[in-house]
């Protein structure tokens, strides 16, 4: 896997690249979103004491995406008509997870990603990695946190050309203020 913040950076530049003009923080935080739930595996082994015992499940498979996909879609066409780009944002959004990870070295015993589940419990990872891996400790070590931090410094060397290129690509949207910044004078009701 890689870590939260290659996926958000992947999710942000595909919301870009895929929104262009019409890019909007909404758009963007559904992107950054979507690019990193099924990373959301790892709460039930959280709940049971053992927070990797269904990672690299059944939510990293290509079903269950599009499945993903297809409900966030349902909820946000209740609040405003679907586009084709609405639909390629979610869906590339959520699949992107799978091929940053399947692009991520795996050097675990249980190796590789459900690609194909239900269809087949094949699990699948990429003959050359392209994004270190993530390693686990606890309590912290110091070369834990030396992994880390170099971690954090290769995959925002190779997540940053990525969204400054898609902005760049988009035509530098200026974003309007977030729902977090209400405009001056007016009241919440
Ligand atoms: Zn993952």
């Amino acid at each position: 896997m890689s870590t939260p913040l290659g996926h958000l950076g992947v999710g942000l530049a595909w919301a870009l690249a895929v929104s262009g003009p019409t890019s909007s923080w909404r758009r963007l935080l559904l992107g950054a979103a979507a690019a990193s739930a099924a990373d959301l595996d790892f709460i039930p082994g959280l709940v049971v004491g053992a927070p990797a015992r269904f990672h690299h499940g059944a939510s990293h498979s290509i079903v269950a995406m599009l499945v993903a996909a297809a409900l966030a879609l349902g909820v946000s066409s209740r609040r405003s008509p679907m586009t084709a780009r609405d639909v390629a944002l979610v869906t590339g959004a959520f699949l992107s997870h799978l091929v940053l990870d399947w692009l991520t070295h795996d050097p675990g015993t249980r190796r590789g990603l459900p690609l194909l589940w239900p269809l087949s419990a094949q699990r699948f990872s990429a003959p050359l990695w392209a994004v270190p891996a993530v390693s686990r400790a606890w309590p912290p070590t110091l070369d834990w946190v030396a992994h880390s931090a170099w971690l954090v410094v290769a995959e925002v060397a190779l997540v940053a050309p990525l969204v400054v290129s898609a902005w760049i690509g988009a035509g530098r949207p200026e974003l309007p203020p977030g729902p977090w910044r209400r405009v001056k004078g007016e009241t919440s009701r």
